[in-house]
Order: C-alpha cells, then structure tokens, then sequence
C-alpha cells in the first residue's frame, strides 16, 4: 500500500508537472510563429536508436529559425535544459537529458534553396541528406551529403563523410556561413568574416557551440550527366586476405570510394557470412568503373551487381539502414592501413557473436576514402574537424530489441573496437565523432583541436547549455 506521504508527493510532482507543461504551452505557445507547435508526444519526433536515446518532457516543433532563439531564451528564463534535434541519427551514449527537457526539433527548418547562378544553397538546420540531393538536382547540381537520405544537419557539424568528400572534401567544408542560436538565445550568423573562431568550432563541434537554424552551402555542376557506376562484389571468407591486401594496394582516385564489411548474405543468421564490397565510382561508365576496381575483380568475386545509375538513385539503396527504432549504436576506430590479421580476428569474433546471438543484422562495416581528396579541401586551421589523416573509417554497429542484452552486446562492441584500435596506426587513436559511441577520450574525438575547442566553450557556452553531444569540458 502506498502511504500518505508518499502518496502525496506523487500527487505534487505530477501537479507540478501538469502546471509546467500548461505553461510551456501556454507561455511560449504564443510566442512561436503560427506553424510551429508544442506536444509532450515523443512519437513526433523520432529516433534512430533507441538506445541511450534522449528523453525530454516537452517538443517544440519550430517552424522558422527565430522560433529556436525563442525556445532557447524561454528555457534560459525557467532553468530548463534543452537539446536540438535534426534528423535524429545521432546514436551516440552521451545524452544525458532528464523528462524535464525540452526538445527542440528542428525537422520543419527543412527548406533548401537553391541559388542556380551562385551553385550555393541555402539548407534549414532540419533539412536531410535526401531533401537535399532532390533539390540539387534539380537544379542539374550535386551536393557533398551523406550515403543515407534520413540523415540530417547534425552530421555537418561533426564532419559529413559524403561519396563526394574525396573530390571537394568533407560536408562541414561546404558550409560557407551558418545562422546560429547562441547559447543566450541570439541569433547571429557566423563565418570566415563574422565571429571566425566560433565558425572554425561549429564545423566538426557544432554541437557544443550552438543552433544552427540554417547554413549557405557550396553545391557543383553534375558529373557525366549525374550518372554513377555502383554495386557490390562480394566475396567469400576465404579471400579475405587477399582482399585486404588489394585494398591496401588499390590506387584510389577523387572518383572512387568503397564502403565494405562483413554480412549475412540472407536477412538472418541461418545464411553465410560474406565479404561484402559496395564500390561507387563517379562515372556513368561501366567499363572506367571495373578498370579502377581491377584488383578486387581479379578475386573473383562470386556475385557482381554494379550497374550504370542516376546518382539520385544511390541513397535509396540502402533506405533500410534508416528504419527507425531498436538499439543500434555503433563502435568505431579510425584507421591508417587494414591489417589481415585483425580482420581474420574481427571476423572470427563476429561470426561467433551473431552464431550465439541471433543478432543477424549486426554487422562490420568499413568505409574507405581517397583521403587525400579529403585534406585537399581544408585543415585543422579551417575546421576543427580533426579525422583528415584517418583512410578507413571501421565499425561495428550491432542490432537488438531486448534491453537484457545489454551488458552482452556491449562486451561485443568494446572487444572490437580494442581489436581494431590494435593496429589503428594511431596514438593517440581517432575516432569520428559521428561513429564514435560515445565513452571515447575527448582527444581522441576532438584531435589536436582540442585546446582550442576548449577555450572557445568557456567563451560561447560557460554554463554548458550545450553539452549532450560528446562535451567539452
Ligand atoms: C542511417 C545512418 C546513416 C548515416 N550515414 C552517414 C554518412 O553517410 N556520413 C556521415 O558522416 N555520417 C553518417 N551517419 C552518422 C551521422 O553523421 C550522425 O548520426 C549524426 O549525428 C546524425 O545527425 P542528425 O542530425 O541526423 O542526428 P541528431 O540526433 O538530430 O543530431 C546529432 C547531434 O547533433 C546535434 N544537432 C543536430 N542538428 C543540429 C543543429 N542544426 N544545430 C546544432 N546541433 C545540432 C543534436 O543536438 C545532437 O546532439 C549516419 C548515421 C545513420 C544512423
């Protein structure tokens, strides 16, 4: 039985509750343009992953960027933290947020608009990847974004590894000038002439220095009439060594890029493990494509569906890796060269956790970059982005339902990325702040940028508003 006390207290925090949702509602309602609206529903606005997912009591759907300086400056005013949310593909464990929070989702801040003479666009801090190739375009340009149409603003602000970055560099190295909520709520416009060190820390600690509401971004004409060379090869186990050793060799151009790993080749694990090799080659033309993957055809591989494709096309294929819901964060280390003897140790490994789990959609991936084209378009000194020397971005990112298998699935994840971190080719190792999980040293996330990144936060953020997003302190 419950007592009278405690009964009591139940029935104070749950008023309380009640009379701070009324006046979230009620206060700030009225103060947000007519679109925008306010629920304590956390369905509307989803999330990738539900683990270690953030929880808040109260959505502000914001539907013009003043709108976010104004949620900002009411939390302020009532000590209520909040967070902002673009596409919602951030599966990192550092949110750390209470049902008292208030998410600021910035999903309808989702226009981009295309400037035809000027090939620059002007993206809302909500729009994604596949909004964003849409309207390139067609408009006859393309833009750097990610491999995934559901992804969104968020990823710039970490880095954007996009199939483009070998040619003009990273996502983050697009942005030519970004509107920003403070963490007092104002509303300024950062770039290399307007607050530049702050614009230096939004491109690859954005999170940790504000809002962006929105951001002018560099597009390019389209390549081969938007045409592209893509498929996967794959592979037996017993290549593997052999793999290894064409993709250490393979002479990779700005055209070229391979994001691989380990599967099942059927949806459970009843199938074969594989060797599975997604290679994307920036020319309509079949015959270009196979002559620059020469060395992986000369394995053999024992199934081949490249074809010629219009680039808008390419996202779409891999549409299930957006599927919202389950737990599904990722372990990630960067890589200098692939070592045989660590894959044949990860791929043992694998197999055997998902032979004993049933966790077949757990998977090994690895995406390999001309990472020359990628330091060709800036440096520390442009952006705090601090990967750039990092040529094989290697992770696992397993899937499960049950919250019981937690502590299991953790071992899994932890023992691979120490596996990987072994012959990193790092030290202090580099993880991308967009794979990484989230436990990882700040200077292995943050790099040489560090110092500086940490210096900017006293100045930008002293009483961290900011700080769900792997935080500088
Ligand atoms: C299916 C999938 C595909 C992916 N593909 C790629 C890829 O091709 N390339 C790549 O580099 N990464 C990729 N990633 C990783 C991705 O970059 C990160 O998950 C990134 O954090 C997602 O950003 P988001 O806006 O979708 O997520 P969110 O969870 O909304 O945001 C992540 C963090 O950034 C903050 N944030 C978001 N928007 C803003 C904003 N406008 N202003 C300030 N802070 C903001 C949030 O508060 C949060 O802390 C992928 C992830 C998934 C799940």
């Amino acid at each position: 039985m419950i007592g009278r006390d405690v009964l009591k207290a139940f029935v104070l925090v749950g008023l309380t509750a009640f009379l701070c949702a009324g006046s979230i509602l009620q206060d700030l309602g009225p103060k947000l343009s007519p679109q925008a609206w306010i629920t304590t529903n956390n369905s509307t606005a989803v999330r990738w992953s539900d683990y270690h997912s953030p929880t808040a009591g109260y959505y502000v759907h914001v539907a013009e960027e003043a709108d976010v300086a104004t949620t900002v400056k009411y939390c302020n005013n009532h000590n209520i933290g909040f967070l902002a949310q673009s596409g919602g593909r951030g599966w990192s464990t550092t949110f750390n947020t209470t049902k008292d929070y208030v998410i600021i989702d910035l999903r309808n801040l989702n226009f981009v608009v295309i400037n035809g003479e000027t090939n620059l666009a002007h993206v809302g801090g909500g729009a994604n990847f596949g909004e964003i190739v849409d309207a390139a375009y067609e408009n006859g340009l393309q833009m750097v974004n990610g491999g995934c149409n559901c992804v969104g603003q968020g990823a710039l602000l970490g880095g954007g590894l996009s199939r483009f970055s070998n040619r003009y560099g990273m996502a983050l190295d697009q942005i030519l000038s970004a509107n920003l909520v403070t963490a007092e709520g104002q509303m300024i416009t950062v770039s290399n002439s307007s607050h530049p060190d702050l614009f230096w820390a939004l491109k690859g600690a954005g999170a940790n220095f504000g809002i962006v509401t929105s951001s002018l971004q560099k597009a390019y004409p389209v390549i081969d009439d938007g045409m592209v060379w893509y498929g996967v090869l794959s592979f037996p186990r017993s290549k593997l060594e052999g793999y290894i050793d064409a993709l250490n060799n393979l002479n990779l151009t700005e055209d070229m890029v391979i994001h691989w790993g380990f599967n099942y080749d059927t949806p459970n694990s009843t199938g074969t493990p594989i060797i599975t090799s997604q290679v994307f080659f920036w020319r309509g033309d079949a015959e270009a494509g196979k002559k620059a993957f020469k060395p992986l055809y000369d394995l053999d591989p024992f199934s081949d569906t490249t074809q010629v494709m219009p680039t808008t096309d390419l996202n779409s294929y891999v549409d299930g890796f957006c599927e919202v819901g389950g737990r599904k964060p990722g372990w990630h280390v960067g890589l200098k060269s692939l070592d045989y003897n660590t894959f044949s140790s990860v791929w043992d490994r694998w197999v055997d956790f998902v032979n004993g789990s049933q966790l077949y959609h757990t998977e090994i991936l690895v995406e390999t970059y001309y990472t020359e084209g990628i330091r060709k378009a800036a440096t520390t000194k442009d952006a705090a982005y601090a990967q750039r020397d990092v040529n094989h971005f290697a992770m696992t990112i397993p899937y499960w339902e049950d919250p019981s298998m937690d502590k299991e699935v953790q071992a899994y994840g932890s023992g691979i990325r120490d596996m990987f971190k072994n012959t990193s080719g790092f030290n202090p190792d580099k993880m991308y702040i967009n794979f990484a999980y989230g436990d990882e040293p700040l200077e292995e996330i943050y790099g040489d940028s560090l110092p500086r990144l940490r210096t900017l936060k006293k100045q930008w953020d002293p009483n961290g508003k900011f700080n769900q997003w792997f935080p500088i302190v």
